[in-house]
C-alpha cells in the first residue's frame, strides 16, 4: 500500500516578496574592548571552552583577548556598544543608549 501524495501543499504557497527590509545590521557585529576592533559575527575566534565543554568562548583575531567581546549597536554606521535591547516597529533590536529612540516621547 502506498499514500497518494497530497496535492493541497502548492496552494500553501503564496510568495509575497519581501517581507520586510531592514535597515539595521544583519548580523551582529562584535567589539572588542582590548583592541577597539569590530568583527562581524562570524569573523569572531571561537572554540570549545576547555574547562566547560557546553560553553563557547571568543577570541579576538587581532589581539587575541578572550570573551573581549560587546555586541555593536545595530545601527549601521555606529560603533558603540548597543547596551539597549528594545522592540521596535520592525522587531527586537539591541542598540547603544543614543539610538534608542522610537517610540520613546
Ligand atoms: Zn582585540
Ligand atoms: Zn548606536
Amino acid at each position: 500500500m502506498s499514500k497518494p501524495k497530497h496535492p493541497d501543499m502548492s496552494a500553501a504557497m503564496d510568495p509575497q516578496g519581501p517581507v520586510q527590509a531592514l535597515v539595521v545590521r544583519q548580523y551582529p557585529e562584535w567589539k572588542c574592548e582590548q583592541c577597539g576592533e569590530i568583527y562581524p559575527d562570524n569573523e569572531v575566534l571561537k572554540g570549545a571552552n576547555p574547562f566547560d565543554e557546553a560553553d563557547i568562548i571568543t577570541g579576538c583575531p587581532n589581539c587575541k583577548s578572550i570573551d573581549s567581546f560587546v555586541r555593536v549597536c545595530d545601527e549601521p554606521e555606529c560603533q558603540f556598544e548597543a547596551t539597549c535591547g528594545w522592540p521596535s516597529a520592525d522587531g527586537y533590536r539591541q542598540t547603544c543608549s543614543r539610538h534608542r529612540i522610537a517610540d520613546i516621547r
